[in-house]
């Protein structure tokens, strides 16, 4: 019997671990994530809905209706975030959360996590997985995107060639990663410089050298970096879009729920031709 996936899925912690002084992993498990996906793409994604444990809601969350009852400060936020990690075997999922201070929902919401505590994640969703075809491949990406690099790195062949450059604040933000031998991890660093604010990321690669070769890309992260970067893979080194896969994670100074929306806007928009 083949069964249907469900529209989303009412989890609970199961533990927490820090990683590093800015990331905690938080280990989630329901029994509806038995049928939560078939080959997912290493950047696969949820989106989370937090709701006030006081207020005794239920998943599916109406939102029209508790619009008319809530105060506004009470009603459900969605953020999304990677799925560092899926067991079916287990019905468990990771998600790495960045530790950025008090602002915000999610970041705060990790922190505090103990076992028990419940969430509602949607289905996944996700574009990007490393193609075997590429000659070698290019990745970059702040903290925000270190779940999905990370989990692609660990998807490609032994023989895949490439660089990977990932934005953290110091060295206690560094993990341990695997990949292959020829993929060279570049942990580039902010130095207390916020992040978000830094230009590390797009100096270290728009002067590094360029391999021979079709490549492909992966560019996730802050949104301004992101956009750096992109207009200098298709207007430098002439890239098409089928090479490119590009995507602001968060914005600086904006809650995801001003990013998102802002996505209809002219600063939000990220044209990939
Ligand atoms: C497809 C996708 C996958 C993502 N995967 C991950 C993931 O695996 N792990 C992860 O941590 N994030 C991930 N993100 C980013 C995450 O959704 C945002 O960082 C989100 O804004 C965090 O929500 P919040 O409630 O903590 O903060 P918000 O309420 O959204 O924002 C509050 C304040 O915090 C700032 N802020 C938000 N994120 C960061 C950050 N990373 N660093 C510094 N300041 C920040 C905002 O600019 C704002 O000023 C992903 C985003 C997308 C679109």
């Amino acid at each position: 019997m083949t069964r249907s996936r469900a529209d989303y899925h009412d989890v609970e912690v199961v533990h927490t671990q820090r990683l590093t002084r800015h990331m905690i992993r938080v280990v989630l498990t329901a029994d509806s994530l038995a049928t939560f996906g078939d080959d997912l793409h290493t950047d696969a994604y949820v989106k989370i809905t937090f709701v006030k444990p006081e207020l005794g809601l239920t998943p599916p969350y109406d939102l029209a209706e508790l619009r008319q009852r809530l105060a506004p400060d009470d009603m459900p936020v969605r953020r999304t975030y990677t799925v560092r990690w899926y067991d079916q075997q287990k019905r468990q999922l990771a998600i790495d959360f960045v530790v950025h201070g008090d602002e915000g929902v999610a970041g705060p919401w990790a922190v505090a996590a103990r076992p028990g505590d419940r969430l509602v994640v949607s289905r996944p969703g996700g574009a990007y997985t490393p193609s075997a075809e590429a000659d070698w491949h290019l990745l970059a990406g702040d903290e925000a995107a270190l779940p999905a690099i990370a989990a692609a790195l660990e998807a490609m062949p032994d023989n895949a060639v490439g660089d990977a450059f990932i934005e953290v604040d110091s060295t206690e933000d560094h993990q341990e990663l695997t990949h292959p031998d020829g993929v060279l991890v570049h942990w580039l660093h902010r130095d207390g410089v916020h992040a978000g604010t830094s230009t590390v990321l797009v100096d270290t690669v728009t002067k590094s050298p360029w391999r021979e070769g079709r490549v492909q890309v992966f560019v996730h992260g802050e949104r301004g970096m992101v956009k750096e970067l992109r207009n200098y893979l298709k207007n430098v080194r002439g890239l098409s879009r089928d090479q490119l896969s590009v995507s602001g994670y968060w914005a600086y100074g904006r809650t995801e729920d001003r990013f998102q929306a802002e996505k209809r806007e002219p600063i939000g928009q990220i044209p990939l031709d």
